[in-house]
């Protein structure tokens, strides 16, 4: 969604740093650059001023008490990334739980915000967090609310509570009064109630929010937004404040390529935090925003911190140390253990979104953009077409085991060579790693040079392929 506002600031930071020193008149164009940059990504024109005027006057103190170009320019980028952060909100501010549950938590935004996917969202991430939502079907407006929240519950194992049918049947502040009336009879500790939105805001919509939010007196109102409607984000959530309060914004659908300039702007008009972030259509397409890590993706940093726990939820802690234990001891990684990990990998999502959290993923792009999704599945069907004894010793795979595979995944032998190629290469890697060496295409990565421990080596074949391996024996 940044792509644009991240590789202008990229140019513009990486021009800076080529200064020998940097001047007064630098800081000026470099403000330029920014003010620029973020006028053309939709950020407000008075959040862009605000956010101009303070770095302005923070970098040119700084260059009075810096002196080398380098530092000087690092200073400007660090002022940069605190103003950014500053308007994305600052600190992350997490729901806060009420003492005495349910804590209910409403849900308010025009119609296509994405509410009802949301609150499927919430209650699944809660409840893997120990917690016990009940979902209240309040939306009894848009065509088909009603049903989707329940299929959604049912889809993650969360109640939903839907007394009335909805499609313009039933009393939304009715049913919401009673929903949270039935958590607290049934001990669930949170209520998330959907609620109706409009194509536009209208007074009738306002209304029916505020009299929802008068009855059940909610802890939480989240009010919901679709990033990709550029400064119509703004004037919305204006409206909504204004007519009917909230606490946190969740923003949703900032995996579209809009400019992003919505995201920027809430937080610092509306002074209420970002508290969520959607990022796609899938109910794990979502979470916790932290304006920190926001700011680094902004920066071209990437966002690690959010790439390490998508890992660490993928990766089952138990799969990770067998992994760990067979590479310490020695052993062999074998398709089976490359099974797992694919596994987990389609578990992580989309392969192109976390490749985008890596720093630098700006200048890949296209490449990241080209990625094709299919590869995850069609490796593993191949994994999956062969028997478990051909899994942990690819080398008993022949000719004719390779047709056989083939087939049963539905793709060509030279698939299967290939990956079995591929493998064998990554596994020649594990081995001289575990044995201190800098394996061949991975020096210059800034790893010093370590020598690997003279081993007395069998002159083993190196592919993997009967028929390459044929031919490297001959030699
Ligand atoms: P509501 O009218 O506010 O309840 O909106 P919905 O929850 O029905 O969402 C409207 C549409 O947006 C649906 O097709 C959702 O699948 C889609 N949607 C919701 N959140 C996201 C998101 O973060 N990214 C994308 N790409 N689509 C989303």
């Amino acid at each position: 969604m940044f792509d644009t506002l991240t590789s202008r600031l990229s140019a513009t930071f990486s021009s800076l740093r080529t200064r020998g020193k940097i001047s007064k008149g630098d800081i000026e164009s470099t403000c330029a650059e920014i003010r620029q940059a973020l006028l053309e990504s939709d950020v407000a024109l008075e959040v862009v001023e605000s956010f101009i005027d303070q770095i302005s006057v923070k970098a040119t103190a700084a260059l009075e008490t810096i002196q080398s170009g380098t530092s000087q320019a690092n200073a400007v980028f660090e002022i940069v990334n605190a103003s950014l952060i500053e308007i994305l909100g600052g600190q992350t501010r997490r729901v806060r739980f009420s003492k005495n549950p349910p804590t209910v938590i409403m849900l308010a935004g025009l119609q296509g915000a994405g509410k009802t996917t949301l609150a499927g969202k919430l209650a699944k991430f809660y409840s893997d967090q120990g917690n016990t939502p009940l979902l209240v079907a309040s939306d009894l407006q848009r065509p088909n609310a009603v049903t989707q929240l329940q299929v959604v519950g049912e889809s993650i194992g969360i109640p939903v509570f839907a007394p009335e049918p909805g499609n313009g049947v039933g009393d939304p502040v009715k049913v919401a009064l009673a929903g949270v009336a039935f958590a607290k009879a049934k001990l669930y500790n949170m209520v998330i109630v959907d609620t109706a939105g409009r194509l536009g805001v209208d007074a009738d919509l306002m209304k029916q929010a505020s009299d929802i939010r008068d009855a059940i007196k909610p802890d939480e109102i989240l009010f919901v937004v679709d990033a990709m409607i550029g400064q119509d984000a703004v004037r919305t959530s204006q409206a909504f404040l204004n007519g009917v309060g909230f606490d946190g914004v969740v923003l949703t659908k900032l995996d579209g390529d809009a400019r992003g300039g919505a995201a920027l702007s809430i937080a610092s008009l509306t002074e209420r935090p970002i508290m969520f972030a959607s990022t796609g259509e899938k109910l794990t397409d979502f979470d916790i925003f932290y304006p920190e890590r926001m700011a680094s993706r902004i920066l071209g940093m990437g966002d690690v911190a959010t790439l390490a726990e998508s890992a660490k939820k993928a990766f089952d802690s138990q799969t990770s140390a067998k992994l760990e234990a067979k590479f310490e001891s020695g052993e062999d990684f074998t398709l089976e253990d490359f099974l797992e990990q694919l596994s987990a990998m389609s578990k992580m999502g989309s392969i192109s979104k976390l490749m985008g959290m890596l720093p630098g993923s700006g200048a890949l792009k296209k490449q990241i953009d080209g990625f094709d999704e299919g590869e995850i599945s069609r490796t593993t069907a191949i994994v999956q077409s062969m028997t478990p004894k051909e899994r942990r010793e690819p080398k008993i795979l022949n000719g004719s085991r390779r047709a056989r595979i083939a087939l049963g995944a539905g793709r060509k032998v030279s698939d299967v060579n290939n990956l079995v190629d591929r493998f064998s290469a990554a596994q020649k890697m594990m081995k001289q790693l575990r044995n201190g060496a800098v394996p061949a295409g991975m020096s210059g990565m800034g790893l010093p040079p370590v020598k690997a421990p003279v081993k007395a080596s069998k002159k083993k074949s190196k592919s993997g392929n009967p028929a390459k391996r044929a031919l490297e024996e001959s030699q």
